[in-house]
């Protein structure tokens, strides 16, 4: 996403541009997978934050609206507790809450309310200094000095997500919905910076959006407007070197040739571009910690009564952290989650069934050695007999597609099978992201999810966008 973003942008302001992807296909962890002659998406099943997507788009002289159209399936999400509770969640805020006042009762409604409320300040007052600009700086602290006071009590550093979910929230179940949104950058909901709370906004606020045709869509989107304004795109190119002259970048030495370049924006995850592209770090650090990974599956499933994305949630929520966290092993009992993606994305599906992508948080692959693949077909049975058992899935569906974080960090060298780049369980984790610009390496620049801003797809499209333009200013 960002590797695509960034050569769109700046083949779009004029520049010559080579991709080089060592996959067969561009999208990287956004791809997809066919059997029996139906496609459907391995990776990310919704985006959110649309404007950034539109902004890469403008950048490369198209419109978002253009090349694709996005789906909001209203209903959106149907939550389903333990306790046999279900929630649905809708694309428009008043909905939700409308629905949540019918689940859980009118105090739990008025809650909502006022978290969503805080949610929106954390964004309204973070996005523009630590998510849509260059990342902070000195410089940004000196600009934002007036403001500082404010701005501080905004984004309340000092919390712990979870610590703040409680002190706005009592229902259990308006816990557990709101705690979710942690995993939605991979990172622990009871120890990562409250205010990561503004995902809560994005999601509920700003609204959930499919891909008219599949999430992939966006990926070969990104990927025409790439080539039409010029840029060249080489797959099955694996870099094996980023090249260094008088102390700046001169290139990449590919298996057979080595291409020059005034600049290049690396996309791979940083602890690869330490660990094999640079001959000496400059200074750059490998994350000290890698954000959740996951079990994935396709399910080809007979028709079902089911929305577009449905969540299972466990017993016992903690539990599921204390396993990840502090265990670091697959959840005993996990959330599930579910994207049915003929209802997402309006995929083609099976004359007789719909592809559904099936997810279990897990935790990413150790820093050293393997994980034992045993581990995974209990964890398959697990999930199996809890869609079975809410119905989502006939006894005779089979997984037809299958990976485990093993197959994740074997495809995206350096991830250890994250999902989305560093993990930000602590206060600080979100500034030891290296910016865009790598100064300490004139010519290198760093897109991805392992980069500022950060991962999830809106977030790397801007990481490639902020690259391309800090290559524009420094070389135009
Ligand atoms: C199962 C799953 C579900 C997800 N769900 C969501 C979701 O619903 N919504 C959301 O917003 N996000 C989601 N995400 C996260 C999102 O997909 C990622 O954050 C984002 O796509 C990562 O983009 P990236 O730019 O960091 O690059 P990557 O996808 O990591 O791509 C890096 C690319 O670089 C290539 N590469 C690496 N090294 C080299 C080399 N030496 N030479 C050449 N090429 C190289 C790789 O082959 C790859 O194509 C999900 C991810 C996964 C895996």
């Amino acid at each position: 996403m960002g590797g695509l973003s960034a050569a769109a942008v700046l083949a779009g302001a004029g520049w010559q541009v080579t991709l080089c992807e060592a996959g067969a296909r561009v999208g990287g962890k956004a791809n997809v997978a066919e059997v029996d002659g139906v496609e459907f998406d391995t990776g990310p099943s919704v985006v959110t934050l649309p404007h950034l997507l539109d902004g890469v788009f403008r950048a490369a002289g198209s419109r978002l609206e253009d090349e694709l159209t996005l789906l909001r399936p209203d209903p959106g999400f149907r939550y389903r507790y333990p306790d046999g509770v279900c929630l649905d969640v809708y694309h428009a805020p008043d909905a939700t809450r409308e629905s949540i006042r019918a689940a859980l009762g009118a105090e739990t409604a008025r809650e909502f309310d006022a978290f969503l409320a805080y949610a929106r300040r954390i964004w309204d007052a973070a996005a523009p200094h630590f998510v849509t600009g260059p990342a902070p700086s000195p410089a940004t602290v000196m600009r934002v000095l007036p403001q500082l006071p404010s701005l501080l009590w905004a984004i309340d550093p000092l919390s712990t997500f979870r610590a703040a979910i409680h002190r706005h929230t009592s229902s259990p179940h308006l816990r557990m919905l709101l705690e979710r949104y942690a995993t939605y950058n991979g990172s622990d909901a009871r120890t990562c910076p409250a205010t990561l709370n503004c995902i809560a906004w994005v999601e509920l606020g700003l609204g959930v959006f499919g891909i008219e045709g599949g999430l992939y869509n966006l990926v070969r989107a990104l990927e025409r407007v790439a080539v039409r304004r010029g840029a060249t795109i080489r797959t099955s190119t694996p870099v094996r070197r980023i090249l260094c002259e008088s102390g700046r970048v001169s290139g990449v030495a590919l298996d057979h040739e080595q291409l020059e370049a005034d600049a290049v924006i690396c996309n791979a995850d940083v602890a690869h571009v330490v660990d094999s592209l640079l001959e000496h770090s400059h200074g750059l650090r490998r994350p000290d910690q890698a954000s959740m990974s996951g079990w994935t599956a396709v399910v080809r499933a007979k028709t079902a009564e089911r929305l577009a994305h449905e969540v299972l949630f466990p017993s016992d929520y903690e539990a599921e952290f204390a396993d990840i966290f502090d265990h670091d092993r697959p959840p005993r009992e996990p959330t599930v989650y579910l994207c049915a993606q003929g209802r997402a994305h309006g995929r083609t599906t099976w004359s007789d069934a719909e592809p559904l992508f099936v997810m279990a948080n897990a935790p990413p692959e150790p820093t050293r050695g393997t994980r034992d693949e045993r581990i995974w077909p209990d964890l398959r049975e697990t999930v199996r007999a809890r869609l079975l058992d809410a119905d989502l899935i006939g006894a005779d569906d089979p997984i037809v597609w299958e990976r485990t974080p093993r197959g994740l960090a074997q495809t995206y060298p350096g991830t250890r099978g994250a999902l989305y780049g560093a993990a930000s369980n602590t206060r600080f984790d979100a500034f030891k992201r290296p910016p865009n610009r790598w100064s300490r390496l004139p010519g290198l620049y760093l897109a991805s999810g392992s980069a500022h801003p950060g991962g999830g797809v809106p977030l790397c499209v801007q990481s490639g966008r902020l690259a391309a333009e800090a290559v524009i200013a420094d070389l135009g």
